[in-house]
């Protein structure tokens, strides 16, 4: 079973990669923004506390993440399938508490810059029910019917921090706490493998099993 941190700036390509990869291989995707998110929509105490955060662009507090992230690792789909993170961890606090819970197997860095990750950015819409991501102005991650999702035909959202001044935050968080996280995985032999967001797509199935070990 392989355990996958997928690592890359907002917007990168984390979701679009985690798709890409369930095509092929069960392992379960788990995004910390959308887990959050969901939080957030149904008022829990964890939405509650963490909304002002994310409005702002800024981390939601380690402590807060950390717990939800151990309680969705318990659950009977992860323990067969293994992860794959996507948006976690974002600071070493949190690299070190997964390690002290779970084996990581392979960690993805998607790398992109900054330029080309803001016009992403600005044109990302989503499916609010399956949180599947497409872009207005990347031909490749069109929807077939424009607005709608291609999966649930729910109505595509843009969302509400996908703006410039929030990406400009969000940009500066990841060069601050994000960069550290990968350094220390970069400690050890083998575990970091780089992927170009901009190649990304046209990456075949069998490589793509082959850079992350996958099955
Ligand atoms: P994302 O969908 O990954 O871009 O996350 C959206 C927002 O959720 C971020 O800007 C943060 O406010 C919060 N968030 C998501 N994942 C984490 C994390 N691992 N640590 C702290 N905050 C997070």
């Amino acid at each position: 079973m392989v355990n996958l941190v997928l690592f890359g700036a907002p917007g990168a390509g984390k979701g679009t990669l985690a798709i890409m990869i369930n095509k092929f291989n069960p392992i379960v995707h788990i995004s910390t923004g959308d887990l959050l998110r969901d939080h957030v929509k149904k008022s829990t105490p964890v939405g509650l506390k963490a909304k002002g955060f994310m409005d702002t662009g800024k981390l939601v507090p380690d402590e807060i993440v950390i717990e939800m992230v151990k309680e969705r690792l318990k659950q009977d789909d992860v323990k067969k399938h293994g992860y794959m993170f996507d948006g976690y961890p974002r600071t070493l606090e949190q690299a070190k508490a997964l390690d002290k819970v779970t084996k990581l197997n392979v960690v993805a860095v998607i790398d992109i810059d900054k330029d080309t990750l803001k016009k992403r950015i600005l044109g990302r819409v989503n499916c609010p029910k399956c949180n599947r991501i497409y872009s207005t102005n990347n031909p490749k991650l069109m929807p077939k019917v424009a607005g709608k999702c291609d999966d649930c035909k729910e109505i595509l959202i843009h969302r509400a921090d996908d703006n410039e001044e929030t990406f400009e935050k969000r940009w500066n968080t990841y060069q601050e706490q994000s960069v550290d996280v990968i350094k220390y995985y970069e400690k050890r032999k083998g575990l970091v493998r780089h992927i170009d967001s901009l190649t990304m797509l046209d990456i075949p199935e069998k490589e793509l099993k082959k850079m992350l070990s996958l099955k």
